[in-house]
């Protein structure tokens, strides 16, 4: 079943721009699509048109059928809410630990704070922790977020998206700010992640290479038009 159905999907920024001419993606359940194309392509346009970050000029995006391209405010909150969300920046909260992180992401960051006097349910502390082990984490639960090197910071950024029990997870260059063998555990981790849940994920990655080791599916962007949508090894035809 199709999970993300955008169509004809077009962004113009006020600067004149054009990011997204008619963009056509159907994203099925388990499906995970690593986006490539040269910088300013409109990958990044068009993952923030998803989660509405950048309101999209024209078009539709469908989320499990929902149209999340004209959510009033309380609806959007909780279409963003079925979708996870991983940044290159990783976005912790730094003073927080690596299992208050990790919780943040089942209540959001107002619900957060209000459970963080109440305390948490054990078995969200549970699930996080089964997580945190499963990503190899488990020995710096109780370590500050801001004491983590990269590749752990992304692992807890993967970690609170699937706290979140999403529907679909938007990866923007998760590996930017890593090194190659980082990088490639990171995309491993959320591959193998996607595989074992069902997840379908759209991944926005600049790294070639990397896209093509570990999706099975890839859409090549270029001024704003899909050039490319297949798998890895007809890549090589089309280029
Ligand atoms: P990519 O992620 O592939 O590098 P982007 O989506 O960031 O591409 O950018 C696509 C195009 O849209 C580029 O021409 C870029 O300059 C333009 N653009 C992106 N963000 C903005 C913005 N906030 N305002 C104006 N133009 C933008
Ligand atoms: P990326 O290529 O990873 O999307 P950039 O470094 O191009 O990121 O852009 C960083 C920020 O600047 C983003 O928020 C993007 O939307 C914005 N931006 C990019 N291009 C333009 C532009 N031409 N005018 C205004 N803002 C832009």
């Amino acid at each position: 079943s199709t999970v993300l159905e955008v169509a004809r999907l077009n962004k113009r920024y006020p600067t004149g721009d054009l990011a997204l001419r008619d963009v056509d993606l159907r994203i099925g359940r388990g499906e995970v699509v690593a986006l490539i194309g040269p910088s300013g392509a409109g990958k990044s346009t068009l993952i923030r048109c998803v989660n509405r970050l950048v309101q999209p000029t024209s078009g539709s995006v469908r989320l499990d059928g929902t149209e999340v391209t004209d959510l009033g405010s309380a609806s959007l909150r909780r279409a963003r809410r079925r979708m996870g969300m991983i940044f290159q920046e990783y976005a912790l909260i730094e003073r927080l630990t690596v299992m208050e992180n990790a919780l943040s992401g089942r209540l959001g960051y107002v619900g957060f704070w209000r459970s963080w006097f109440r305390r948490f349910p054990t078995t969200d502390v549970a699930e996080a922790f089964t997580l945190l082990i499963r990503v190899g984490l488990s020995d710096m639960a109780n370590k500050r977020a801001d004491a983590l090197s990269g590749g752990q910071r992304q692992r807890v950024g993967i970690v609170r998206a699937l706290m979140q029990r999403p529907e679909l997870l938007l990866v923007d260059e998760p590996t930017a700010s890593l090194d190659p063998k980082t990088s490639r555990q990171i995309m491993r981790l959320i591959l193998e992640l996607c595989t074992e849940r069902g997840l379908a994920a759209i991944i926005n990655i600049h790294d070639v290479a990397l896209a093509r080791q570990f999706a099975q599916r890839i859409v090549g962007l270029r001024a704003g038009v899909i050039v490319f949508d297949g798998p890895p090894n007809s890549l090589d035809a089309a280029a």
